[in-house]
């Protein structure tokens, strides 16, 4: 029986389970945490990224490695390489770590992207805020997610105290893009190089969390999804990339600006369980093990709404024709992803609809928009 070693385990390791199982995959997930989610339905061994006996035997359990927690150190991912093969390859993982990597990245492959500037010192500040100008967006480059880690600076005053509060670590100034949507791109890469692309999503998010997906998005078929799919198909062929790969992007005056890159499967794909023909964790399995890809297409009108901070009563949102409730098995905590609901519908007006009944349960602005 294959067994995939997954670094990480998350709700996206328990979900990478969920769809391998029925391929007839075994799952040992590791993970500093020992009740961690995916732990509730697949070996957990627990260990510090560090502990260079626990990665061992980790590795010598396991026939293939794989991420559902892009922050695992790159040293940890190297060193498992070094006994099974790692997909995507640290090198990936070191990229998209680094939101100054994975911009010049995006840059040398021809992406649009905000203006950006490495930031060290109050002086590099100083000076790139001088030529990007104000607003910006000042972020750690390394371990920010969630909005975490990120000040917009609007003012002059700003600018010092943002930089009070994040220096002292690596920074980079981006300039503010006064977007009129977010959207992301979901691929995949197999170990035979064969690739795939599913529909362009729409994002919304509030106070940097993710809360809405809808796929396709509006517009789809047109030739932002093409544009965007191109940009996709680069990366995966410059990081010689083995899995799914998500790309975050701003539309903005038609354009798209590439954001920054997830070397794992992503929260606006979680649509894809029920809205596609195939979804991005059967397809990054697909990919790591080198099997063909399945088909990408949407089967319908799709949204995904994430659950934050606390569970609604899932009655009331079962109660909703065609919903698919999804809960990760995680104890409640203000901002937390918790689980999240996806609805299928045959039309646009439907999927509306649909929506209007998950907001009369779920307390999020971004439904009602
Ligand atoms: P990130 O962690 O880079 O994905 O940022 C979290 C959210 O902050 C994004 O989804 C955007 O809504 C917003 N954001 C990040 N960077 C920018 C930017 N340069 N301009 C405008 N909004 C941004």
């Amino acid at each position: 029986m294959t067994v995939i070693g997954v670094l990480g385990a998350g709700q996206l390791g328990r979900m990478l389970a969920l769809a391998g199982y029925p391929l007839g995959l075994r799952f040992v997930f590791f993970d500093e945490s020992a009740d961690a989610p995916a732990g509730h339905l697949a070996d957990l061994r627990s260990g510090r990224w560090d502990d260079a006996s626990a990665l061992q035997a980790f590795a010598d359990e396991v026939d293939v490695v794989t991420y559902e927690f892009e922050n695992v150190p790159v040293a940890a991912a190297s060193r498992l390489a070094e006994r099974v093969p790692v997909f995507p390859s640290p090198r990936a993982l070191e990229v998209a770590q680094d939101r100054l990597k994975e911009k010049q990245l995006f840059r040398d492959l021809g992406f649009g992207t905000a203006p950006f500037a490495a930031v060290e010192s109050q002086d590099d500040l100083d000076r790139a805020v001088a030529s990007i100008g104000l607003p910006a967006v000042l972020k750690t480059r390394t371990q920010g997610y969630d909005g975490k880690g990120q000040r917009v600076l609007r003012r002059r005053d700003d600018v010092l105290s943002a930089f009070a509060s994040l220096g002292g670590r690596p920074l980079i100034l981006e300039g503010f893009v006064p977007f009129r949507r977010e959207v992301s791109i979901l691929a995949a890469r197999s170990r035979t190089g064969e690739t795939a692309f599913w529909p362009l999503v729409e994002n919304v998010h509030r106070d940097g969390i993710l809360r809405l997906s809808t796929a396709p998005a509006e517009g789809n078929g047109g030739a932002l999804a093409e544009e965007a799919s191109a940009l996709a198909g680069r990366a995966l062929e410059a990081l010689d990339y083995v899995g799914v790969l998500a790309i975050e992007l701003f539309e903005h005056d038609g354009k798209l600006l590439a954001n920054e890159m997830a070397p794992r499967v992503h929260n606006s794909g979680h649509w894809t369980i029920e809205g596609a023909r195939t979804s991005q964790f059967e397809n990054h399995l697909r990919a790591v093990l080198g099997l063909p890809l399945g088909a990408t297409q949407a089967t319908g009108f799709a949204a995904m709404v994430n659950l934050i901070g606390e569970t609604p009563d899932p009655a009331a949102l079962l109660e909703i024709e065609g919903s698919h409730l999804h809960l990760y098995g995680k104890p409640a905590r203000p901002g937390r992803k918790l689980g999240h609901v996806t609805l299928v519908e045959p039309t646009r007006a439907l999927l509306d609809a649909a929506l209007g009944r998950v907001a009369s349960v779920v307390d999020e602005p971004a439904l009602s928009r």
